[in-house]
């Protein structure tokens, strides 16, 4: 495994990390969920990423028990939780004060833990000031209840914002965002945050795979056995299999045949390509079986086959069929 600096902070964060959403708590049963933790704690995973709104906070207790029952030390791995989709009621959601500290004991209890590593707000509130937010933030920190803080799909502008309220009050500045970063979700990642990483921004990048797109499971429209098969996740499987994923389609196909050409599967090189980017702290992978996991975690090597003619190559199929 490679261990990256999240940002500027010194926490190393291992380059393939391991989310929870969909899947703990819902798609899979928790001995599945407990596999999956296993396979990647000993292959050198060392974050695990989860968020109050995942399966309504089941992913948060399934993630808890394994946890307490691996029992595995707690210097060695990273565990975080987001805050935003607590609930229904006017105060279980967003990032007021309230909501934000609470959000964050409740979840302490649910993953059974003392302290999170990380704390994300999940999205960013238009009804909250940005400095009540950074407060709670910094106060939380101050708590010992969380030791970095970040944000989910901010604007770079908001994020600049959090970072002008810490220096001037003497709060702590967000350490990381956690942005969607895959072969077709580009723009925010490389254009907009692109002043932010000199700054020091960490970033804990998801959806690699474009939530299964970028395997080419999806090109003949068949869903049995995925996610987009799940309850009430129309509009996740219109993204996988509608009007927007048959435009996409073609790319899919030309990318399935370069990496083939490098000898890899199309997920292998997908990864590898976020990877690549030194932007990119960590990958959150997702994974339902224990396969898919075993097959992603195949990224690292690929990297360094990677090389500018491929990356050209990559660039050449999206002018070519957009
Ligand atoms: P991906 O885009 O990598 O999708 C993962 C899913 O793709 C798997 O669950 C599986 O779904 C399918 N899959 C994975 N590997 C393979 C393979 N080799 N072959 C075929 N199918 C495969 O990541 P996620 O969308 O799951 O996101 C990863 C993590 O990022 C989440 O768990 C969460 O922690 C975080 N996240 C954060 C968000 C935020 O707003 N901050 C939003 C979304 C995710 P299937 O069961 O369908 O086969």
């Amino acid at each position: 495994m490679e261990y990256r600096r999240l940002g500027k902070s010194g926490l190393q964060v291992s380059a393939l990390s391991f989310g929870s959403w969909l899947t703990f708590g819902n798609q899979i049963d928790d001995q599945t969920a407990e596999e999956l933790m296993v396979k990647a704690y000993d292959s050198g995973i060392n974050f695990f990423d989860n968020a109050e709104g995942y399966a309504a906070g089941k992913s948060e207790i399934v993630m808890g028990n394994i946890l307490h029952k691996l029992n595995w030390s707690r210097d060695t791995f990273i565990v975080s939780s987001k805050v935003f989709w607590g609930g229904s009621k006017p105060n279980q959601t967003g990032l007021s004060r309230k909501h934000v500290i609470e959000a964050c004991y409740a979840a302490l209890k649910r993953l059974q833990v003392d302290y999170l590593d990380l704390y994300f707000c999940h999205r960013p509130d238009p009804n909250t000031p940005i400095e009540e937010t950074v407060r709670a933030m910094s106060d939380l920190v101050h708590q010992g209840k969380i030791l970095y803080w970040g944000t989910s799909e901010w604007a770079a502008e908001e994020i600049e914002q959090a970072y002008q309220i810490a220096e001037k009050y003497f709060l702590v500045p967000p350490t990381m965002e956690q942005p969607q970063y895959n072969l077709f979700h580009r723009y925010r990642f490389e254009t907009e945050y692109k002043n932010l990483y000199s700054k020091g921004l960490g970033t804990t990048i998801w959806s690699p795979l474009a939530s299964g797109l970028l395997t080419g499971k999806y090109n003949e429209g068949n869903i049995t056995d995925t996610r987009a098969e799940l309850p009430k996740m129309d509009w996740l499987k219109d993204l996988l299999v509608g009007a927007g994923a048959q435009a996409k389609i073609p790319i899919v196909k030309k990318l399935d045949e370069l990496a083939k050409s490098l000898e890899t599967t199309l997920p292998i090189f997908a990864i590898a390509w976020c990877l690549k980017n030194p932007n990119v702290s960590t990958v959150i992978l997702g994974a339902s079986k224990l396969w898919q996991l075993e097959e992603n975690m195949k990224a690292l090597p690929l990297m360094g086959k990677l090389d500018n003619l491929v990356m050209k190559e990559i660039e050449r199929i999206f002018d070519e069929v957009e």
